[in-house]
């Protein structure tokens, strides 16, 4: 008999890693897909942060290591944030967990009491609403469209706030959208913050070094909401370490406690061999990262330029992370051998199975007229991926 929690029931699954799934499972079956689904660097991770896990293992970091991670590792943290983003932190405020993802739901499960509402701005990446709900949080989504360039204006986030907020999500460079806020924009939205100071920040900056506007702003910078700014980072997109499963937060130190007691109960420190990895990329060189932030962006370029090509794709150019998110509203609606197209999910799966390209739908990041290609992919395959949605996208009537 099906048991299943009404905590799980309630739970949607992650459709960036279903569509990948999927596509996955297409091209077992030996079709050929190109997946632009998923989001995460196609680069291996630079061979001196696969030296330093090497040596972990030879050297027996085999034990159990503290709750939050190495103390050597928090240290490093603590040196990137001094050295890139200036910003003063303690190893007692850095916790290390299984990727940015667990990093994410640790704060909310830290924070959020049942019925607190999470300001979450739309579009935004899957797992946040997802969270949010495991915590038995309220979603409050604040719609930003392609014309205000998906950014919230300090205005909208005013009149979101009511005396049950406790949080705000706030992604930039943002996944699945590109965008990327301004210091003056985050400037505003701290002023408002400044007027509710019992709202908690939570800056989700895993695309940071993917950026192509120059300098990464930190909400974090602004001193009057500091104090209740949560940073969330890590080494998946950055050192292209996805399936090494290491993030982290630095945050007020009640937080970092208690992600550090939450942990402690349920997941204990990320694997000690991804903590060495990443303590060697922080304190390693650091000309890796511009080489693959270089190679983005010359790919972004290129899927701007296919993409533009498309007739009725509205596209907007991206500032940071990899992803494309074209409004495709001028689709929705139309059909394809007498079946209608009825949202941007539909569209995404007529793609992935007439025209062979995984993306996934805006549908599950709140924006139902987008769809997301994730552009970290070759430029032989983002050519032919373009080539095949635009043949498949203009039969639709
Ligand atoms: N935040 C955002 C916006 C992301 O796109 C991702 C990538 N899945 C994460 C957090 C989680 O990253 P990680 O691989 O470190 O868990
Ligand atoms: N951040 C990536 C994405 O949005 C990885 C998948 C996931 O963790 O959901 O595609």
């Amino acid at each position: 008999m099906d048991q299943v929690s009404e905590r799980l029931t309630a739970l949607s699954p992650s459709e960036t890693l279903a569509m990948s799934q999927k596509s996955n499972e297409l091209k077992a079956q030996g079709i050929d897909i190109i997946n632009l689904s998923v989001g995460e660097p196609d680069f291996f991770t630079p061979d001196f942060i696969k030296e330093a896990a090497k040596k972990a293992i030879d050297d027996n970091f085999s034990f159990y290591a503290p709750a939050p991670g190495f103390l050597s590792l928090r240290n490093a943290i603590v040196d990137k944030l001094k050295r890139e983003n200036q910003l003063d932190y303690t190893p007692d405020r850095i916790v290390c967990s299984n990727g940015a993802k667990q990093a994410v739901c640790n704060v909310l499960l830290s924070i959020i009491d049942p019925g607190d509402e999470v300001i979450v701005p739309a579009p935004y990446w899957v797992s946040y609403v997802e969270m949010v709900k495991l915590a038995e949080g309220r979603n409050v989504i604040v719609p930003a469209d392609i014309e205000q360039d998906f950014k919230i204006t300090p205005a909208q986030l005013e009149a979101a706030i009511t005396p049950r907020t406790k949080a705000l999500i706030l992604c930039s460079p943002s996944n699945p959208t590109g965008s990327v806020y301004s210091k003056e924009e985050l400037k505003g939205l701290a002023d408002v913050l400044a007027g509710h100071p019992n709202i908690i920040i939570l800056a989700d900056e895993i695309y940071e070094h993917i950026n192509y506007i120059g300098k990464h702003e930190s909400i974090a910078q602004f001193e009057n909401i500091r104090e209740r700014t949560v940073i969330i980072n890590g080494v998946s997109k950055a050192y292209a370490m996805t399936g090494w499963r290491l993030g982290w937060i630095a945050a007020p130190r009640w937080i970092a406690a208690a992600c550090n007691k939450l942990q402690g109960q349920y997941t204990s420190s990320p694997s000690n061999v991804a903590q060495k990895a990443a303590e060697a990329a922080y304190l390693g060189p650091q000309d890796c990262v511009e080489t693959m932030r270089r190679a983005f962006e010359r790919r972004r370029n290129l899927i701007v330029q296919l993409a533009s090509d498309i007739p009725g794709l509205k596209v907007r150019q991206p500032q940071g992370a990899f992803y494309l998110f074209p409004d495709c509203s001028y689709y929705i609606g139309k059909s394809f051998k007498g079946k209608t197209i009825a949202n941007s999910a539909e569209l995404a799966m007529y793609l992935l199975e007439e025209g062979h390209v995984a993306a996934v739908g805006g549908l599950a990041f709140g924006a139902p007229n987008c769809i997301r290609f994730s552009y970290a992919a070759s430029d032989e395959n983002l050519t032919e991926a373009m080539a095949r949605v635009k043949k498949a996208i203009e039969i639709l009537i």
